[in-house]
């Protein structure tokens, strides 16, 4: 089988040696295994820049919408309710989690291609005191927009609010320091910038307020508390875990401490985008979010042109290589190329040179 390089955000491209983690069996109840849980809970804490009498990292089988969902289920009750912020598909995801729930909630939404404003969410805190949470997404994968998360955890602060953030795609690639910024719960996945395999995500949850969730959650599978306090004992999961992709995830984050931390990952992403948002510029493909709001992480491109075909193109670029994504916005026809996994500058400039020869293609 062709090893095709996924410029998707997740699953994206790993290793070989995070592959090959995956070519034994383990236990769920065995020590062995319980320690590498164990591990993995202290090294994203320390990835988090947060320690383990403040904080907890707590880890949840399934893909990342099941943690957002367990995040929800525990953190807010029925008395409680959320301030969402919305600006793409991910943000709107939490929206739809929310009314399954029928949790009491209210939208603040903004233009795919705007940050929130500081002054609208300042007049929505004033004006409804029964807000007791905020939730927001900090890379939009939709469009690849990086929230202003600092903004938003200030705010939070200031009105005394607990602050929820999905940073799915963003943590272990963009520095962030959660205790600074005061975030209560932040939420992300194995097959994000850590560059593990899908099957589990994990919170980083602040004790105070986790603390007081027993009993919270409407789900059994989804309780992060229960699922808390059993693998705080001594790293035994509730229920069966994926361990084949728990050891990957594992080696995955050795790994991300060997490149030189989230620091070295952030310049090593930036450096991908750049490069691909400069040269794709040069052939009138332009990017959809402005260079200032642009994440290191995924771009949404516009077509070129009226006669340009994603399914040609798409088709076209695998044959020499590489995956990419379609695009998620509604109203202009776009297509998305994520940088984020193990893809280098190397790869970035042969798939920009694929590019450019499709353009010449299709001019003549
Ligand atoms: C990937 C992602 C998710 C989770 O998606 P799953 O398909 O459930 O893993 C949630 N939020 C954001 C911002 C994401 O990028």
């Amino acid at each position: 089988m062709n090893n095709l390089k996924l410029l998707t955000p997740g699953p994206l491209t790993t290793t070989n040696t995070v592959k090959a983690e995956m070519l034994y069996d383990r236990c769920t109840w065995d020590q062995d295994y319980k320690v590498i849980t164990q591990k993995i809970r202290s090294q994203l804490l320390e990835l988090a820049g947060a320690s383990m009498h403040e904080y907890a990292a707590v880890l949840m089988q399934g893909s990342g919408t099941f943690v957002v969902e367990s995040v929800l289920q525990t953190a807010i009750t029925n008395e409680d309710k959320a301030l969402i912020i919305t600006n793409g598909a991910y943000g709107e995801r939490i929206v739809k989690i929310a009314q399954y729930m029928g949790l009491h909630f209210s939208e603040y939404r903004v233009d795919y291609h705007q940050y929130p404003k500081e002054a609208d969410i300042r007049t929505i805190l004033e004006e409804d005191p029964a807000i007791t949470h905020m939730i927001m997404v900090h890379c939009e994968t939709t469009t690849g927009i990086l929230n202003p998360v600092d903004m938003v955890a200030k705010l939070s602060k200031d009105f005394g609010k607990t602050l929820i953030i999905d940073a799915m795609s963003s943590f272990g690639g963009v520095e962030m320091d959660i205790p600074s910024l005061g975030i209560d719960y932040l939420i992300s996945s194995a097959n994000k910038c850590i560059q593990g395999v899908p099957g589990f995500g994990f919170v980083i949850a602040k004790l105070e307020e986790l603390l007081g969730c027993g009993g919270n959650s409407r789900s059994l599978s989804l309780d992060l508390y229960d699922q808390w306090r059993e693998m705080n004992r001594d790293g035994k999961w509730r229920y069966t875990s994926p361990t084949h992709v728990v050891a990957a995830f594992s080696k995955a984050l050795d790994e991300l401490m060997a490149e030189g931390g989230v620091s070295a990952r952030y310049t090593r992403y930036r450096k991908n985008n750049q490069i691909l948002r400069e040269r794709l510029e040069r052939l009138g493909i332009h990017a959809y979010i402005s260079e200032e709001k642009q994440s290191p992480i995924i771009t949404t491109f516009l077509f070129p042109n009226e006669s340009f075909d994603f399914g040609d193109f798409y088709a076209y670029v695998k044959e020499r290589g590489f995956v990419l994504y379609p695009g998620k916005l509604t109203d202009v026809d776009t297509f998305r190329i994520g940088n984020i996994g193990e893809i280098y500058e190397e790869d970035i400039l042969a798939l920009c040179n694929i590019v450019e020869e499709y353009m010449g293609v299709m001019v003549k």
